[in-house]
């Protein structure tokens, strides 16, 4: 991954450090009304990460001790940590294959009278069946971790539209990036003000809003909260990316379907759409058939090639911190990650650097499974 970056980004940060104004300000308020409006959401909440996003969604919800959040294990662990931060119990659910989303049907299963909320992942940027999760989950909140997804359909709409909440990231391994950042968007007007004060301390009147009030406005606390603010700096650089979302998606897509061209030879499972949505291809990942050497030995050939590719999507309940953490079996997952493996995708990636690296995989595959030796 190679985030796209220019000179107008380095022009829009340069201007904020001239106006003085560097924390949350104006261009926060800005980039939340442009990024909101771009997923078909009503409010915008800018945070410091996804991950902080995440936990003020659940802290809104009021999660805490006791509760069970129910999320993919099949997820960067961030998903799952959210969960603790709360003092509150993930429980895994299993994924489809297809698509390395949520199962409904794994979901169901682990439902109990504890579940306070249920977090859907749009892995890699593709669009997890909302809808489909939500069938199964009553009056339990889904919450959609939507990390990935900027630029994302679902259903002919942007993913994020519709959302009870969706918390958003812009670390450069996402498309749109601010160099750390994230957002949370809803409809509901209530939840975008608590998560306001939520995530600046609890503050009452915002320091922006005191600022440019002109007057003398004395604050208040009502309740214990966080810094998760996002800087004006950082959303500056996230309004010009704004910008350049729907080329860049294009240009994933493209390169997406070139390499499903030159993979078609290949004995892979490239990740593909599904049928109710398109991906904006963040992450492009395929599964290696049985009898492939191990994924660490394929990309140890790929890394001698001089092509970088990552392991799957992590399993978190395979990391030491979630070990002895009880779940239900999860097959899918533990496949998945096991015997998947990510390709490079960027901006500027050639269609010479794609056959190097089809090329460099083909070659890979060759090796014998026992040792891993040509
Ligand atoms: C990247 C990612 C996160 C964490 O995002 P940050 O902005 O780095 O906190 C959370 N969930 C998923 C699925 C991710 O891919």
């Amino acid at each position: 991954m190679r985030p796209l970056l220019g000179e107008e980004e380095a022009a829009a940060v340069a201007e904020v450090v001239r106006s003085g104004w560097v924390a949350q300000g104006p261009r926060v308020a800005e980039f939340e009304k442009a990024f909101a409006a771009s997923v078909g959401a009503a409010h915008g909440v800018a945070v410091s990460s996804c991950t902080t996003g995440l936990h003020l969604c659940l802290h809104l919800l009021g999660v805490g001790p006791g509760d069970e959040v129910v999320v993919p294990s099949f997820s960067f662990i961030a998903t799952a940590n959210a969960v603790r931060y709360c003092d509150a119990t993930p429980v895994f659910a299993d994924v489809l294959r297809g698509s390395g989303n949520l199962d409904p049907a794994s979901v169901a299963a682990v439902l109990t009278p504890r579940t306070k909320a249920v977090m859907a992942v749009h892995q890699g940027g593709q669009p997890c069946d909302v809808d489909g999760v939500r069938a199964v989950c009553g009056d339990v909140p889904v919450i959609e971790d939507a990390a990935c997804a900027a630029g994302s359909q679902l259903r002919g709409r942007p993913v994020g539209t519709g959302a009870l909440l969706a918390a958003w990231s812009f670390h450069p391994r996402k498309l749109l990036t601010t160099g750390e950042g994230g957002m949370v968007t809803t409809d509901d007007a209530e939840w975008a003000a608590r998560l306001r004060r939520l995530r600046e301390h609890g503050m009452s009147v915002s320091a922006a809003d005191r600022h440019a009030s002109g007057k003398v406005v004395l604050e208040s606390y009502a309740e214990t909260a966080f810094n998760y603010r996002m800087t004006d700096l950082q959303a500056a650089m996230g309004l010009v990316q704004l910008g350049r979302l729907p080329g860049m998606v294009a240009r994933r897509r493209e390169l997406v379907a070139r390499y499903r061209e030159l993979l078609a030879p290949l004995d892979v499972r490239p990740v593909a759409d599904p049928p109710f949505g398109t991906s904006n291809h963040q992450s492009f990942w395929v599964e290696l058939p049985d009898g492939a050497p191990a994924v660490a030995d394929v990309l140890a050939a790929l890394a001698a090639a001089g092509v970088s590719g990552r392991r799957g999507i992590m399993a978190a309940h395979r990391e030491p911190a979630y070990a002895g953490h009880p779940h239900a079996p999860l097959p899918v997952t533990e496949h998945l990650t096991a015997r998947t493996l990510i390709l490079p995708v960027h901006h500027e990636l050639t269609e010479a650097d794609q056959r190097r690296v089809v090329d460099a995989l083909a070659d890979a595959l060759l090796l014998t499974p026992a040792t891993g030796a040509p």
